[in-house]
């Protein structure tokens, strides 16, 4: 199966079990814009937990607050959003499709560096054993032919997106013969900037009504309540405000499922610190926000970080955290060095000082800026697709799995009466009784026990306990763990403290600290 049949079995497969839903999909739904069904939004809500906690709880120095999405319309004015929050878009007069011009070059790039882990495999195979990659990469002409059309591009559309030049943004496209997906052809049209926030009209009547926009990232929230949490927190830099919320971006081109959408949420956290310690503060947000992604199992070589050749017009250094989707190394997360560019602005749009009593130096400043920056949607896609595995069994069957950390599952246990009659089923509906107080518990009694875990795998439920005929003699139920379908019997009595720990958010933190 290709990745690409995976992640269409993927999606399928998040409809089917009630994870996500195109959005109004009675009339045909609206592009880029999805609702998280009856699992999905559990498993949302514990990606957020894990978020949340490991800022708030597990750090002393930050808090959490909850903004508004509408804001004063000069927040964006100060932000820089209204003039420069654009992506570059080019159409092909063809197909009539939409496509950011980067977008295009950014595919290309990696189409360059397929091309050289092809050429890598192919020689592998030539050289056998005594195949040396790294030597390889620096020798071999054809390798380092490409490596360096790849570099000199990468290079131009970061010059090319610094000055703002379209007109060279469009060349390149021309001079690397990139075609559209759709069309084949290369009949473009001019590059031409298309500002991404939505806006609507507040107050009742539109004449004479303010412009407002919806909110493009959550962070400006943070920025203007900067003063109102740092006095009345009583917080000493360097110290961290946290916040979840939902943001809206007119992309050009909605893609790829929850990767790209229109309505998203986000889950941000900006760190306050001294001028000339940002740096210092960078580095230590990578390691802090990878060991959080590696923490959740799902191999260390499927991260990468990315870092920035062309920084927004608030940074001094920005890198992207990658995950390897079934569509290749993509961005999941931003860690950006924002310098003291939006308090400054807004101390300079708003007229009032933001400013920082510093009791250690004795020095007033306007604070400098570490972001961390996650789509909580994104991460969501990023576990599902860690987690969606199709099985073969030993019997010849396929399971299709979902392995999520067992903290993150949205259904921590199953209890299944072996049959319903008996009794089994009073005594298995008295156990979920006891478990709903701690866990998101499901009973089911319906089919066969072995349709019923294979129910349990598709939804991804860590563990299945079974009550059956010697659980009336001895009290004791089977529990079957959902990625080893080892199963044993323990007693009932056990049963909550045994799913309690191994369930937990805390085996996930404990890796953090
Ligand atoms: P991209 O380059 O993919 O457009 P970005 O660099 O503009 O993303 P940021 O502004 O750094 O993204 O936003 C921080 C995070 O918010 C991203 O890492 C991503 O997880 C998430 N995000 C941004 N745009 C979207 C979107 N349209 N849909 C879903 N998540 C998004």
């Amino acid at each position: 199966m290709t990745q690409e049949e995976l992640f269409k079995k993927l999606i399928a497969h998040c409809k089917e079990y009630g994870f996500i839903f195109p959005s109004s999909e009675i009339y045909d739904g609206l592009s880029a814009v999805y609702d998280y069904g009856q699992l999905g939004v559990e498993l949302k809500n514990n990606i957020k937990t894990y978020w949340w906690d490991s800022m708030t709880k597990l750090h002393d120095n930050i808090v959490g607050i909850d903004a508004a999405i509408f804001m004063h319309p000069k927040v964006w004015e100060a932000s820089g959003h209204v003039g420069a929050f654009n992506d570059p878009l080019i159409d092909n007069k063809d197909s009539k499709k939409r496509y950011r011009a980067d977008v295009l070059i950014e595919d290309w790039i990696a189409k360059q560096d397929e091309k050289i882990e092809k050429e890598c495999t192919k020689a592998a195979k030539r050289f056998g054993e005594s195949f040396n990659k790294e030597m390889f990469l620096q020798t071999n002409g054809r390798v380092l032919e490409i490596a360096a059309k790849r570099d000199e591009v990468n290079k131009r559309m970061a010059d090319a997106l610094n000055a703002n030049d379209l007109v060279e943004l469009r060349q390149i496209i021309i001079d690397c013969e990139i075609v559209c997906p759709i069309s084949g052809s290369r009949n473009w049209t001019e590059v031409r900037q298309f500002n991404l926030m939505f806006s609507t009209q507040m107050g009742s009547v539109a004449e004479g009504a303010n412009t407002v926009y919806l909110r493009p990232e959550t962070a400006q929230g943070i920025f203007v309540n900067f003063l109102n949490v740092q006095k009345t927190g009583r917080m000493k830099i360097p110290f961290g405000i946290a916040q979840i919320g939902k943001a809206f971006r007119n992309e050009i081109v909605a893609r790829q499922f929850i990767f790209r959408m229109r309505e998203f949420e986000q889950m941000e956290m900006q760190f306050f610190v001294r001028p000339g310690e940002e740096m210092m503060w960078w580095n230590k947000w990578k390691e802090t926000r990878m060991s959080w992604h590696r923490a959740l199992g799902f191999g260390d070589d499927n991260y990468r970080f990315h870092d920035h050749e062309k920084l927004a017009h608030y940074a001094n250094a920005a890198t992207d955290v990658e995950y390897n989707f079934p569509f290749g190394f993509k961005e999941v997360e931003g860690i950006h060095s924002r310098t003291d560019y939006d308090l400054g602005r807004h101390q300079q749009y708003s007229g009032k000082k933001i400013q920082y009593f510093d009791p250690e130096t004795g020095e007033s400043y306007v604070p400098y800026v570490v972001e961390t920056s996650i789509g909580v949607d994104r991460m969501t896609l990023q576990v599902l697709s860690a987690a969606y595995k199709e099985e073969q069994l030993e019997n010849g069957e396929t399971r299709t799995v979902l392995s999520f950390p067992a903290p993150l599952a949205p259904v921590k246990v199953a209890v299944l009466p072996l049959v319903k009659k008996d009794g089994l089923q009073e005594i298995a509906m008295d156990l979920v009784h006891k478990l709903k107080f701690s866990h998101n518990v499901q009973y089911d009694e319906k089919d066969s026990i072995g349709k019923r875990y294979r129910r349990q795998d598709a939804i991804g439920t860590p563990f299945c306990v079974t009550v059956d005929h010697q659980t009336k003699e001895d009290g004791t139920v089977t529990i079957r763990e959902r990625d080893t379908m080892k199963q044993w019997r323990v007693s009932i009595s056990e049963l909550e403290a045994i799913v309690a720990e191994k369930v937990s958010m805390r085996q996930l933190f404990e890796k953090l600290v």
